[in-house]
């Protein structure tokens, strides 16, 4: 797992359905690697009643059985000022808002209000489940402005109308904007809620990984088509594992490549003052040249010199593998030059409309 030490990586349930399932999806994780921290719902956003929806009180108390146990952290889903008084009571410092929550500033703001003050608390925001970027921004804002520093942000996908791939469709470009705006806050992919399928968390997990993204959290489940609800996305705790193996990490140590980028970069500043230079030293030549022309009468365009510069160079331009249109433009740009230097020998009191 290679280059994942530096990912935040949050696994487990959907919902948090028993003290056991629990102890044994966290049990086997933590095996293999250091969860930042494991996940489960215990109040659940459901679109249509008469759904599971989740265990509530009982299960916090679940949770912090399995944290103490395995010595990970806990997190779970808050969407009023109830479950985060009854979350923080029961010693959660994790805590994650939901994409339908998100889509609603009075919720966010309650909720804002009710974390206030709680400096230690690690706050997670799903983006909502709209594709509408200030919607996103606006939450982050409300829950920084009640004073919380230790914020993440969650990208699972967008609700959009129509046949997709996705259950929800990724829309990459609104989660990179977010890292553009928001740098000090880390942004994770929850391939789960993306693909509403175990088929395509791994591809979504990998592209996460090549944009950059800073971690992952994954509904993991040790019974996945038992689950009481998202059964068709959840994957076994061993198949994370075996994902989190294969997903390759580019870009390891972004020092080493910057350092590298600085030494190429300082190479081509000292190859483009030499160039300059030495096209100051061809003008230089072209103004004695526009001397001799001036005291012989001769004009500054000499069309055949001009034709044979042309050929040569073309030759010598292939050689080294420059095409022929940035030869073309180089030639031009050079010639212009050069006649505009040779003409203010020629004919000084011109110099001003040469410039
Ligand atoms: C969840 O994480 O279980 C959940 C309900 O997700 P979302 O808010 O992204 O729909
Ligand atoms: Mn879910």
């Amino acid at each position: 797992m290679e280059g994942l030490e530096n990912k935040i990586i949050i696994a487990g349930p959907c919902s948090a359905e028993s003290q056991e399932q629990l102890d044994e999806v966290v049990g086997k994780i933590s095996e293999a690697l250091k969860l930042h921290a494991f996940r489960g719902g215990v109040w659940k956003p459901r679109t249509r009643p008469n759904n599971f929806e989740g265990k509530g009180e009982e299960a916090l108390s679940w949770m912090q059985s399995t944290a103490n146990k395995n010595n990970v952290p806990a997190i779970t889903e808050v969407a009023n000022a109830t479950h985060v008084e009854l979350a923080l009571k029961k010693g959660f410092q994790k805590l994650w808002i939901g994409a339908r929550t998100t889509t609603n500033p009075f919720a966010v703001q309650e909720i804002a209000n009710a974390l206030a003050g709680n400096k230690n608390l690690e706050i997670f925001i799903k983006n909502p489940i709209n594709p509408d970027i200030n919607l996103w921004v606006g939450a982050t804002e409300r829950i920084s402005n009640a004073g919380i520093e230790n914020i993440g942000l969650i990208h699972r996908g967008f609700s959009v109308v129509g046949d997709h791939q996705y259950r929800n469709v990724p829309m990459w470009q609104i989660p990179l904007e977010m890292m553009t705006l928001f740098p000090n806050y880390p942004m994770l992919v929850d391939p789960s809620h993306i693909a509403g399928n175990r088929d395509l968390i791994f591809p979504i997990i990998q592209k996460a990984m090549d944009l950059a993204f800073h971690g992952i959290i994954v509904e993991t489940h040790p019974d996945p088509p038992n689950a009481r609800s998202d059964p068709d996305q959840q994957i076994k705790p061993e198949r994370l594992i075996e994902i989190l193996q294969d997903v390759v990490i580019r870009q390891k140590d972004t020092t080493i490549i910057e350092e590298s980028l600085e030494e190429l970069r300082a190479q081509i500043d000292v190859i483009d003052e030499e160039l300059l230079n030495a096209i100051r030293n061809r003008m230089n030549i072209a103004q004695k040249i526009g001397q001799y022309k001036k005291q012989h009468g001769i004009t500054i365009y000499q069309k055949e010199r001009w034709s044979q510069i042309v050929q040569s160079r073309k030759k010598i331009a292939e050689q080294l593998g420059l095409s022929h249109p940035f030869l073309d433009m180089y030639l031009d740009a050079i010639h212009l030059e050069s006649i505009r230097q040779q003409n203010n020998v020629m004919n000084p009191h011109d110099k001003k409309k040469n410039e």
